[in-house]
């Protein structure tokens, strides 16, 4: 892995994304309709917004695995629309996991994803980032949920990319996995590389972005740090019904079973 700093780039100080007025329409659905942002070198940046806002389409085309309609997105100054084979060497991806072959042990997958990189993967390293290094000889088909998302984020980390894209990363964890997945997303921004994710949890987006898009039918209708729009609707005269409280029930459920992993 390089450390802070050290990731190279043609210009350091550049937008390592830049995405100017993507359209992408199905049928009669506009799934994005004029999407326009950039986003700095070790920066956390989220997409939040609704079901079918246009947030995984949005995100598929930067990562070259969809065409858009129109507009341009570009990665360290890659052209996705042109040049979506270029842009995969930057830049990890979360795969579903019917993406992976279910029957291979964790090591071996890893060493077969990185040779289609054209490298030559340590599996080990990669497995210890995501809590796996115990079950580094059981096959893909015998993990819980939890680790098939874990192993999911290693796998994308064996081109040692600078962005990171994550849809949706901790839906469906316990909490204890979710702030694994925190520790490492605030871990890969400590090395300097940036971490592009979506996610229907607010307290998450809060805590690890930078900056935050709110996307709604296609189009962003807010864009700012997650304290700038925090102060901005107070400004607005807004109030909480209830007197806020100390601890939530997540603060209980942490309180009660601990903050490590349960599933190695
Ligand atoms: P989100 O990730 O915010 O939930 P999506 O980008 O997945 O939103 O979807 C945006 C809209 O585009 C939705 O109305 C969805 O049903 C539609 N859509 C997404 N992918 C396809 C597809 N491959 N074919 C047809 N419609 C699609
Ligand atoms: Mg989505």
């Amino acid at each position: 892995m390089t450390t802070a700093g050290n990731r190279t780039a043609e210009d350091g100080n550049a937008p390592i994304i830049v995405v100017e007025d993507l359209r992408k329409r199905y049928g009669d659905i506009q799934a994005v309709d004029g999407v326009s942002f950039s986003v700095e070198r070790g920066e956390v940046f989220a997409l939040l917004g609704p079901n079918g806002s246009g947030k995984t389409t949005t995100v598929e085309i930067i990562e070259g695995m969809r065409a858009a309609d129109s507009g341009r997105a570009t990665v360290d100054g890659i052209d996705v629309g042109k040049n979506p084979k270029a842009v995969k060497q930057h830049i990890g991806v979360q795969l579903q996991s019917s993406a992976f072959f279910e029957h291979l042990r964790l090591a071996e997958l890893l060493k077969m994803l990185g040779s289609i990189y054209g490298l030559s993967v340590d599996p080990e390293p990669l497995l210890e980032a995501v809590d796996l290094a115990q079950r580094r000889s059981a096959s893909f088909r015998t993990l819980s949920g939890g680790q098939k998302q874990r192993f999911a984020i290693a796998a994308s980390l064996v081109n040692d990319p600078d962005v990171i894209f994550l849809d949706e990363p901790t839906t469906g964890l316990d909490p204890q996995a979710r702030r694994r997945i925190w520790d490492l997303t605030l871990g890969w921004k400590a090395e300097g590389r940036t971490v592009v994710l979506t996610t229907h949890y607010m307290e998450e987006a809060e805590e690890l972005c930078d900056r935050v898009a709110v996307m709604d039918g296609g189009r962003i209708i807010a864009m700012a740090p997650p304290g700038e729009l925090i102060d901005d609707l107070i400004a607005r005269g807004f109030e909480r019904e209830h007197e806020v409280r100390l601890a939530t029930l997540e603060d209980v459920f942490l309180d009660l079973t601990g903050r490590s992993l349960r599933e190695f």
